[in-house]
This record gives structure tokens, C-alpha cells and sequence, in this order.
């Protein structure tokens, strides 16, 4: 509903007229003129008659509020007048002229309704008192008639209001019994008002929430000590269907009439304690949508959609938790790698959707043979790995392999088709075989890897020598520290458009590495060994005074609009210096901070949260801007989220590509837009590759991309040719 409700709208003038028309009716010209004369003042409007039928005519088409009557009129009475009034619902006022003789029907007029009668020959200030009096107290009617409905009808609007308010809006008496609760009730959770008023808010909230609702519900205290977005659910009426999640705020509500005595004695005490409570008004929002979006996105960042077992982010929290307890414990864990054997060439000859369909049935088989205490992991493709803690002896964990080997061996059917499958599986154990999760995955995938040397289908246990890979990694470490004194990085930069403007609005740093002998390296490579080693602050600091310079240049060519994106490692965010480096870069190069934004990752928010919130608080304050990337990949909580003064979130790649088939009803896609307007975010899909994902997006509403579809990083001097023809001929 958005209109008013009848008669709400448009309002009524206060008083209706301050005009009042006067009709006059006498057969005598010369007492018309007379009366006419006496009673003329601005704002009245005189009509006159001389006899009944024109005066009936006058009334019966124009509206009059005070009628002067003759009694003896040549055609009719003044009373037959009034009769007929009377009998067509005219409600005019009349003052009866009459003359000596005539003073019985005069009497009856005023039995009739008649105002006033004056007698004739009349006085002329007598009349013109009458007259005046009449009007006034006219005057005095209306205005009343209006104060009247203009309350109604502000209480009409009020309870409108509240009525299509989106939120719950209820006041209980003291013994927490609803005493009001507005139409949303109805529409949101199916209650109707007769079911509520009287009953307890206990009826309404759901039972593993009654505690917390106690708090908020049972608020005594006003202002800024009463609780405000308790979170919790509600039921709906009948009790089927998902509960409703809400917020709610709520407030003590006190008699305004109190004594003074009382007032005095009550102001020292904090309001919970004061007399004259008489219950609590409250507000609650439904944030159902906000939930589920929130489930959504944080169900993506620890569980394959495919198999809905953990992914990788989940099976390393556990697996650290794991170490931790073993530690502390001095007991061991294993790892498995499991890897299917030909699992490339079943979806080669059955097709993806039947690969997926047969990838579901390795999981559920693999699945029913862990104990609870177990953690099956699905890390992507046909890759999967195990996390066994409490192991009496490294045996034990080859023996549950060779129960996973033996559960596969069984053949597999689907649609139809009889599928068999083997699988290689590695081990690796803790404390022997690493002392953290990444050894430990590395070391158990190192074993995988020799079990498919050595014929497949089969079980193998890490062993140190398997670590010749170890030292590409310790040569690249050795490599990368002269690489960064040599000042051997480089930067490349990847323009994001806005496509319904045409133009770049960003162009994102990625790191690059000219290595002597394996040629251009991807940050993949090498990011992760700096931040291992602690390598990554100089790699940081050198990409950011590159990108600050860039855009020191940019600036001076004229491209004012363009910002530049860096990314930045959560090791940067935790040293204590980090602001103030990038303070440093923007100086050196007299750049604006509000030129560059800082791509961080949800990540950065694990360790300490609020010392993060500081930072970027910090940052934010400088004029800096801050985006996260790589959104709903990671660890992702929108409470957090709503603390973090951000301004963008890129949207990942693998979400970008779920738009593949131009098919716009990807859910996680959805949840993360409607999550961004909900917050008011700037929105960036990144990974756009085809024109079908940019058109999705595009009706979507995102509108800022990045991709190869307009360009890979550019070499900085490629990168503002780019710009160059962009500016010359923004995109259509
Ligand atoms: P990111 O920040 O999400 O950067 C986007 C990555 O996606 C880049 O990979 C880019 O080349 C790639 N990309 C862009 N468009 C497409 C596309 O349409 N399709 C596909 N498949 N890929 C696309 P790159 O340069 O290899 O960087 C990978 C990651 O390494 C970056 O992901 C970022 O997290 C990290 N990284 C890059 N440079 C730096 C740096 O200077 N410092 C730090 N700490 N991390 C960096
Ligand atoms: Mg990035
Ligand atoms: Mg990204």
C-alpha cells in the first residue's frame, strides 16, 4: 500500500472559508437596501431576494451560512423556507425578520433552529449585532469542527504510519503482555492483533532464543543504556515455517505524570529503579534477507557446493585447531591426499555434468567411513584430503587409507553407465612429517604424488627425501631476496572499466618477476614464499612506491579520474608502521591519498579484528580508499563487514564465472550484490572474461569490471597507451 488511506489525503483547509455569503430576503427593496448597507463588511458576500422561490433557487444551488428571512413574504412564509431547508439537509443559519404582528410565527422559527429573531422595524445596531454574533459564533464552530478532525486525522496518520512501518512496533504493559502491536505483525509473522494483545512476547519468540529475548523485552532503562539490535528469532504463526530473524530495540516507558516528590527522589537513581514504569515500547527489524545472504556467503567460504563437504579454507582452520591439540597433548595427527586416478578421462568421455554426478558418490562413499572426529575435505577437481587427529600410531592412519581405497573399489553407477574408480592417497603425520598445515598438506601431497609415480592405486607415506620440490622453494626464497635488492620486480597494471560510462575508473599493481632463468613469474609463485619469509614488507613497500609513482605521473598526464588499486598481504596490515609507509609513498611522490586504494582481503580480519578496524579507520581518515577483494572466498562475516568502513568489494572470480552461461540467478552472486547495496558498497566484478559475464553483471547492476575481456596487466608504459585510446574513444 502507498497511498493514504480515504480521506487522509489531501488534507482539509483548517477553517474552510474565512468568506461567508449572507443571503437577504425581503419583499421591500428599500429595507433590502437598508439591511444590506448595515451588515456589508469585506469578506461577506450579500445576495438578496424578494421572495421565497428566488431565495429557494439561491439556496438550492449555492452554499449560504447565514440567512436573514422576512416571515411575510409575497409567495411564501420564512417559515415555509426553513421547512423546505430543512427538508433538503441545508443546515443554514437564520435570523427571522419579522414584523410586530407576526411575532408567533417568529417564536415558532426559533422552535424550527431559528438563530435569532429581530424585530421590525428593527434597530439598526441591534441587527448588526445579531448578525455579527451569528457569524461569530459560526466562526467559533468551525474552527472547532476543524481542530476536531485534524486530530483525528493526525492519530488516522500516525497509526498509518506505524500500521506500514517495515518494522515490528509493539509496546507491552509491565507484566511483559502486549498492549499494542502494529499490522506488521500480521503481515510478517501471521498474528492478527486480537491474537497477541493480552498474551505474553514469550508466545512469539522461538524457544532457543527466549533468553536473549528476556533481556531486550524486559528493558526497563530508556535512552542510550537501552538495548538496542538484540538479535534473535521469531515464529510465525502456526510455528511451521523458518522463523523470522529481528533486531530489536526496545525501551522502558514511564507515567509523564508523576509527583514532584517522586521526580526528586528518582532522579539519583538510574532509570530501571524509578517509579511510574509502565512498560516498554519496542522496535524490531527483520533481517531475515540480510541472514540468509550472510549464511549464504559464509556456507561458500568453507563448503563445495558440489559435495557439500568443507573446502579448504575449513580443512586448514581445522587442521590448525588440530596441530594446536596435538600439541598440547603430545599426541598425533595424519593428513591424506587423495587424489582420483584417471578421473580426467571419466569426464572427457561422460561429460561434466556426469563427472560431477560421479564426484557426489566418491564423496558420500569416502564419507561413511570417518569417525566423527574425522575431516573430509573436498580441495577442488578430484582432489580431496582427510584430516585423522588422535592417531594411536602412524599405521593406524594407512590403514584407514586402505579402507578408503577398499570403499572405492566397488563399482560406481551413474546414470546408468557403471563407473569404476581408484584413487592414489598420501600421508603425511605431525609431528614427524611438518609442524604446520601447509608441511603438512605439502608433504602429504609430495607422497600422493609418488604413489602416482610408482603405478597408482595405492597408499604411500611421506618420507623426507620426496622434498626435492622443498628446494625450488628454498632456492627461490635466496632467489627473491637479491630479486627485490636488485629491484627485479615490476609492476604491471590491469585497468578496471566502468562499462556504462565507457571509461577506466582503476587500474589494479600486480607484482610481476623477470626471473633470469624460468621468465616472467605470476605472484602466484613467489607471493606466498615472501609472505613465509617476511620478505613481503619490502615487496610491499617496493609495489606501492611504483604504483604511488605511476599514478604521480598519470596525474600529470591529465588522467585525474584514475585511481590506482595495490594489494595489500594481511603481513602488511599487521606491522604497526603500515599507515604511516603508505603515507610515506603518497608524500614522495605528491599524490592524493584519495588517488589510491588499498585491495585488502577479508583475511587481514582473522587475527585481531579490532586492531584492524583501527588501521583502516586510520587509512580511511587519510583519504585513502579501501576495497576487499577477492569477496566470499574467505572467512567473511557481514557483521564485521558493517563495522569496516570500506568502500568496495570485488566480487571473485569464481563467482564471475558461475554467470558463464549469461544465467543471472546465481544465488552467491546475487547475496553478494544485494549485500553491497545494502550497505552502499561500490561494487567490482573481477575475472570478466567473456561479453556474456559483463552482460550479466550489467543487468545485474554492476557496473564496474575488470577482466580479459578489456585487458591482462599491462607493462606501465602499455598501460597508459591503454588509457590513451580509452580517452580518446571510451568503450561503447
Ligand atoms: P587479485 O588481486 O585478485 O588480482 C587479480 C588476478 O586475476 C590477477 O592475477 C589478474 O591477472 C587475474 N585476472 C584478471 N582478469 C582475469 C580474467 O579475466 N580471468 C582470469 N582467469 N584471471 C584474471 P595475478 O596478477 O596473477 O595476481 C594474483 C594474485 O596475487 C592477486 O589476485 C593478488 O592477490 C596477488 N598479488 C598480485 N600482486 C600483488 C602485490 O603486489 N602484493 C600482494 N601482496 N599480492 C599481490
Ligand atoms: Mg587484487
Ligand atoms: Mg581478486
Amino acid at each position: 500500500m502507498t497511498e493514504f488511506g480515504p480521506g487522509l489525503y489531501p488534507p482539509q483547509p483548517l477553517v474552510e472559508r474565512d468568506r461567508v455569503r449572507i443571503l437577504l430576503v425581503d419583499d421591500e427593496e428599500r429595507i433590502r437596501d437598508a439591511v444590506m448597507e448595515l451588515i456589508a463588511r469585506p469578506g461577506r458576500e450579500i445576495l438578496t431576494c424578494g421572495n421565497g422561490n428566488d431565495a429557494l433557487r439561491v439556496l438550492a444551488t449555492q452554499h449560504v451560512d447565514l440567512a436573514l428571512l422576512d416571515i411575510r413574504l409575497p409567495d411564501m412564509t420564512g417559515l415555509d423556507i426553513m421547512e423546505r431547508m430543512r427538508g433538503s439537509g441545508l443546515s443554514v443559519r437564520v435570523i427571522v425578520v419579522s414584523a410586530d404582528d407576526q411575532v408567533d410565527s417568529a417564536i415558532s422559527a426559533l422552535r424550527y433552529g431559528a438563530y435569532e429573531y429581530v424585530r421590525k422595524p428593527f434597530e439598526p445596531a441591534a441587527l448588526r449585532r445579531t448578525v455579527d454574533n451569528a457569524l461569530e459564533q459560526l466562526r467559533l464552530q468551525r474552527e472547532n469542527v476543524g481542530i476536531r478532525s485534524r486530530l483525528e486525522q493526525s492519530e488516522r496518520l500516525h497509526r498509518y504510519l506505524i500500521d506500514q512501518s517495515p518494522d515490528l512496533i509493539y509496546t507491552l504493559d509491565q507484566g511483559g503482555r502486549f498492549t499494542f502491536v502494529n499490522e506488521r505483525f500480521n503481515r510478517l509473522l501471521g498474528f492478527t492483533r486480537e491474537e497477541l494483545i493480552g498474551h505474553h512476547y514469550s508466545a512469539i519468540v522461538h524457544r532457543d532464543d527466549v533468553k536473549r529475548a528476556e533481556f531486550a523485552f524486559n528493558e526497563r532503562r530508556t535512552g542510550q543504556r537501552a538495548s538496542s539490535n538484540v538479535e534473535m528469532r521469531v515464529r510465525r504463526r502456526g510455528g511451521d515455517g523458518t522463523p523470522c530473524t529481528i533486531v530489536l530495540s526496545a525501551v522502558g516507558l514511564y507515567a509523564p505524570e508523576r509527583r514532584q516528590t517522586e521526580e526528586a527522589d528518582d532522579a539519583e537513581k538510574p532509570s530501571e529503579q524509578r517509579t511510574g514504569f509502565i512498560g516498554t515500547y519496542g522496535v524490531g527489524r527483520d533481517i531475515s534477507d540480510r541472514k540468509r545472504a550472510e549464511e549464504l556467503v559464509s556456507y561458500h567460504a568453507y563448503y563445495d557446493v558440489l559435495t557439500g563437504l568443507p573446502n579448504r579454507t575449513l580443512f586448514r582452520d581445522r587442521l590448525r585447531q588440530a596441530i594446536a591439540q596435538a600439541r598440547r597433548h603430545r599426541t598425533r595427527l595424519a593428513v591424506m591426499f587423495i587424489d582420483l586416478d584417471r578421473f580426467k578421462l571419466i569426464n572427457d568421455t561422460y561429460g561434466h555434468v556426469r563427472g560431477d554426478l560421479f564426484l557426489q558418490q566418491v564423496a558420500g562413499r569416502l564419507r561413511r567411513q570417518l569417525r566423527n572426529s574425522d575431516t573430509l575435505c573436498r580441495l577442488g577437481g578430484d582432489e580431496f584430503t582427510v584430516l585423522v587427529p588422535d592417531l594411536r600410531s602412524p599405521d593406524d592412519a594407512a590403514q584407514k587409507a586402505q579402507q578408503f581405497l577398499d570403499a572405492l573399489r566397488r563399482p560406481f553407477v551413474v546414470e546408468n553407465d557403471e563407473l569404476s574408480a581408484t584413487a592414489s592417497i598420501g600421508l603425511s603425520v605431525f609431528p614427524d612429517h611438518g609442524a604446520n598445515e601447509d608441511e603438512l598438506i605439502r608433504n602429504a601431497d609430495l607422497a600422493m604424488y609418488q604413489v602416482k609415480r610408482r603405478g597408482k592405486d595405492n597408499v604411500g607415506v611421506f618420507e623426507k627425501e620426496m622434498s626435492s620440490l622443498y628446494s625450488e622453494k628454498i632456492n627461490l626464497e635466496g632467489e627473491l631476496r637479491r630479486a627485490l635488492q636488485r629491484q627485479e620486480l615490476q609492476v604491471h597494471y590491469q585497468p578496471i572499466h566502468e562499462v556504462s560510462k565507457g571509461v577506466v575508473e582503476c587500474v589494479e599493481a600486480l607484482v610481476r618477476w623477470n626471473h633470469p632463468k624460468l621468465g616472467q613469474l605470476d605472484p602466484a609463485r613467489f607471493v606466498y614464499i615472501a609472505e613465509e619469509t617476511g620478505l613481503i614488507s619490502a615487496l610491499s613497500d617496493r609495489v606501492l612506491d611504483c604504483a604511488c609513482a605511476q599514478l604521480g605521473r598519470w596525474r600529470e598526464d591529465g588522467f585525474a579520474g584514475v585511481h590506482v588499486a595495490v594489494n595489500v598481504s594481511p603481513r602488511d596490515f599487521e606491522r604497526t608502521d603500515f599507515t604511516e609507509r603508505v603515507a610515506q609513498a603518497l608524500a614522495r611522490h605528491r599524490v592524493p591519498a584519495d588517488g589510491l586504494e588499498l585491495e585488502i582481503t577479508e583475511n587481514v580480519l582473522i587475527e585481531d579484528v579490532d586492531a584492524a578496524i583501527d588501521k583502516i579507520r586510520q587509512l580511511r581518515k587519510q583519504g585513502v580508499r579501501i576495497s576487499i577483494d577477492d569477496f566470499g572466498t574467505r572467512y567473511s562475516s557481514l557483521g564485521y563487514l558493517q563495522r569496516l568502513p570500506v568502500n568496495t568489494i570485488k566480487i571473485d572470480q569464481v563467482f564471475t564465472r558461475e554467470l558463464d552461461e549469461g544465467d543471472t540467478h546465481s544465488p552467491i552472486v546475487h547475496a553478494i550484490i544485494g549485500i553491497a547495496r545494502g550497505l552502499g558498497l561500490h561494487l567490482v566484478a573481477e575475472g570478466v572474461e567473456r561479453p556474456v559475464h559483463r552482460d550479466a553483471l550489467r543487468r545485474l547492476g554492476c557496473h564496474s569490471m575488470q577482466g580479459f575481456l578489456f585487458s591482462p596487466a599491462l607493462a606501465p608504459e602499455e598501460a597508459t597507451g591503454y588509457l590513451r585510446r580509452m580517452r580518446a574513444a571510451p568503450l561503447a
